[in-house]
């Protein structure tokens, strides 16, 4: 009998769909692919994950966990991770192994054109598994050529929102912000489901001149078109109207399956305090601090793994947190300097100060939690909505300003602070907010005011509504039943 289950075991396993995960090596890249291979490995698909050799160590651990979670008795783990072998000659600037370590644009710049050497390695990948689909980092145009020349079908992952991408077409096949009077002139993005304005200045420069960033675009959507469609970080009932336009008015084909973080269960479990990088605070004294506040008294602010601030904007932001009612948790980039006398008089009795790397889901999934000051990256909206906490939106850089519309305008879930400049890379001639106006958004989102009350209110509704959405039977749980069929179908 027992001969007879592993033989079933085993045929189960040959028939299992085997898919590539390649994810771009940034964290907001990495993490929320590694979760949806999750996600494919616990609907019973061998999933690998392929990652330069450095990346491969960071996730190992969190690989292993999900590994043994997924594989059921008798199978083999269905998550693993498959490291790229670089050339002797590969060489990231600096020997830095993530984007986001990257110090100034032109070295970011530099890291982009260094990853696309990784065609060849991952052309030996495919050649030696042959998997049966490619889910691919936007950013590597260059796997719809290897996917291609193995006739492997190949998924498109992007990790933006709909609402996002809707705007990006509607600016690039439209161009409105061509006849803007001037850059801090509104104007309307046309032919989109809701009246959205933004202004020259908050808009991408890739989009308004040409760059490095322009040309990698044109060969993502060149690669988009050999693509079989796009498997997105979202769900259904959070951007219906912009699925729906993405579908029906841009053609487009794709499967929402989000929020992927969702794939967690445990909050309190070592995935959330290791979540793509160890963390920079012992998370049980970060937990304890929290236990002490009271619910919904604690502002968290996190700006991502990428976004720098100058100097004036950082002492900004200090006073306007030592001056205001609630507590607060902080997060800044390592080697980041604050006022001395702000540090002493606030750090461990009003606030925490995290430098480098914080447990940003176990933080905003603790009930002290009341807010949520965010650089608008769309994992982090996401993550922000999963745990049902109102946002003050902060955009900086990328498609930010795009998705602080959604969350202010179109969602109700946030109140923004005001920032009116993208730049992708802060100097002393970036605007600064000031104080003032820092103090009256936190007002207004901590409060007990009615604006507190209303976005409180949406954002509960939307946690329980994306919660539902990745449960059996649920729009995303669906979308993936779906996506799943399909590739069975391709495949055989
Ligand atoms: N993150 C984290 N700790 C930090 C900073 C970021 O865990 O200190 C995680 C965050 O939870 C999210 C990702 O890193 O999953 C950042 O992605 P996002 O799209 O929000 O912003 P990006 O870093 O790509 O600008």
């Amino acid at each position: 009998d027992l001969e007879k289950m592993e033989n079933t075991d085993m045929a189960k396993e040959s028939r299992k769909l085997h898919i590539f995960f390649i994810p771009f090596m940034a964290q907001g890249h990495m993490i929320p692919m590694i979760d949806t291979a999750k996600l494919f490995a616990a609907r019973g698909v061998k999933a690998s994950v392929i990652l330069t050799p450095h990346n491969a160590s960071v996730f190992a651990h969190a690989i292993e966990r999900a590994g043994s979670s997924a594989g059921g008795r008798g199978s083999s783990s269905t998550i693993q991770i498959l490291a790229l072998e670089l050339p002797p000659e590969f060489r990231l600037p600096r020997g830095i192994q993530n984007l986001d370590e990257s110090r100034s644009e032109s070295e970011s710049g530099e890291f982009m054109r260094a990853s696309t050497e990784l065609e060849e390695p991952f052309r030996r990948l495919v050649e030696r598994h042959r998997p049966d689909c490619v889910v691919s980092d936007y950013f590597f145009p260059w796997t719809a050529d290897v996917a291609g020349s193995f006739s492997v079908p190949r998924l498109v992952f992007n990790g933006l929102s709909f609402f996002s991408l809707c705007v990006d077409d509607s600016l690039r096949r439209l161009q409105p912000h061509a006849t803007a009077t001037a850059d801090d002139a509104p104007f309307n993005v046309p032919e989109l489901p809701d009246r959205i304005e933004l202004t020259k200045a908050q808009l991408p420069d890739a989009l308004k001149y040409r760059t490095a960033f322009t040309e990698l675009f044109e060969r993502v959507h060149v690669a988009e078109t050999k693509s079989h469609g796009l498997v997105m970080n979202s769900f259904y009932e959070l951007e219906r109207k912009y699925v729906d336009h993405f579908r029906n008015k841009m053609g487009k084909k794709a499967w929402h399956l989000g929020p992927v973080s969702l794939c967690n269960k445990d909050m309190s479990s070592v995935d959330m305090a290791e979540r793509g990088m160890k963390s920079s605070i012992d998370c049980n004294d970060c937990l304890s601090w929290l236990d002490a506040q009271k619910p919904g008294s604690v502002l968290y602010l996190c700006f991502g793994s990428f976004c720098h601030f100058t100097p004036s904007q950082l002492v900004e932001i200090a006073t306007a947190l030592e001056s205001g009612d609630c507590s607060f948790i902080w997060v800044l980039k390592n080697g980041t300097t604050l006022p001395d006398d702000f540090v002493d008089r606030t750090e461990g009795i009003k606030g925490l100060i995290i430098r480098g790397w914080a447990p940003q889901m176990m933080i905003l999934n603790h009930p002290a939690v009341g807010g949520f000051v965010t650089h608008c990256g769309w994992n982090s909206i996401l993550e922000g909505i999963s745990a049902g906490v109102p946002m003050i939106t902060w955009p900086v850089f990328a498609e930010q300003f795009y998705n602080e519309k959604l969350v202010t305008e179109v969602l109700g879930v946030g109140v923004g602070v005001g920032n009116r400049s993208w730049v992708s890379w802060e100097s002393e001639n970036s605007d600064v907010i000031g104080r003032e106006k820092i103090e009256n958004v936190m007002r207004s989102v901590m409060g007990d005011g009615e604006t507190a009350e209303r976005v409180k209110g949406k954002v509960q509704e939307l946690r329980e509504q994306g919660k539902k959405a990745t449960d059996v039977g649920g729009s995303s749980y669906d979308d993936l039943s779906c996506l799943l069929k399909e590739l069975e179908s391709l495949c055989c």
